[in-house]
């Protein structure tokens, strides 16, 4: 049966020739394996169709998603990172940030602009999890800090999108500092009686969590996010215990009073702007 013997050698297709359906054409849900088509997936805003898999997006999304007609401003969207530490580990801190720029687009772990959301006007920060895991770097914190001060000054509910693996490693005790500066902010946000809104994402973690995600007047989460302190290895590890089933879960972590509420994707502008009309 020769049908089934390849009987000449080397045989080769150049890539040309191959017949493949065009990048970006599909997705396919990392969860439930299911394809939808690219331009299904984003009507659904990233969620998958079959399993309300809710893929990770960045803040150029989420921006479009939340301000009408995806029309805001910018604040500070040139700050970059100085190398106050001078760290290298496999590259140069300032190395590293330039190619990440390069490949990302993107200036910093986070975005901050100020617009409408169904006419009510809002200021939003939105954390970037490509731009080096989402890290908390002094530029991070500053923005965060001052699009706060924006809020404050022109009386405008402030809304954090968080999406971070923490602090950033390469700017140390600098990133640490950024936790008690955006508390401090915060604080005087509270002290001014202007809402806050605090969204987890998936993964909002380290230092993210123990400073500003975790201060909103509500702090919300998508659906299956992940949500802790420490990684669950070194939590095992440390108290010699196995970790409850779903542990650091959205839902876990609202079951135990963290969370006010958890919203899908799809409803987020109607939920959060009917939320700050009732605030009014
Ligand atoms: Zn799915």
């Amino acid at each position: 049966m020769s049908w089934f013997i390849r009987k000449e050698k080397g045989i080769n297709t150049p890539t040309e020739m191959k017949r493949e359906a065009p990048d970006g054409l599909w997705y396919q849900c990392p969860n439930c394996k299911k394809i939808t088509a690219t331009r299904e997936h984003k009507l659904n805003a990233y969620t998958c169709p079959h399993c309300n898999y809710h893929e990770k997006v960045g803040s150029d999304v989420y921006f479009e998603l939340l301000f009408d007609e995806n029309k805001y401003t910018e604040l500070d969207a040139d700050l970059t990172s100085g190398d106050p530490l001078h760290f290298v580990d496999t590259k140069a801190y300032p190395d590293r940030i330039k190619a990440t720029q390069l490949k990302t687009g993107l200036k910093d772990a986070v975005r901050t602009g100020h617009g409408k959301m169904n006419d009510v006007k809002v200021v939003i920060a939105c954390m970037d999890f490509n731009f080096i895991g989402g890290s908390m770097g002094s530029v991070v914190g500053e923005k965060i800090a001052r699009a706060i001060n924006y809020s404050i000054k022109h009386k405008q509910p402030f809304l954090m999108i968080s999406k971070s693996g923490g602090a950033r490693m390469m700017e140390a005790g600098f990133s640490l500092m950024q936790m008690a500066k955006t508390s401090a902010r915060l604080a005087l946000l509270s002290e001014a009686k202007i809402p806050y809104i605090s969204l987890l994402t998936d993964p909002t973690t380290g230092g993210v969590t123990a400073s500003y995600a975790m201060l909103g007047d509500f702090n919300i989460s998508e659906p299956e996010a992940l949500i802790g302190f420490a990684g669950p290895r070194v939590i095992r590890e440390t108290i010699g215990k196995d970790l409850p089933k779903g542990f650091q879960s959205a839902e876990f972590v609202l079951e135990h009073g963290f969370l006010d509420f958890i919203v899908d994707r799809k409803d987020l502008k109607d939920k959060l702007s009917s939320l700050l009309t009732m605030l009014k």
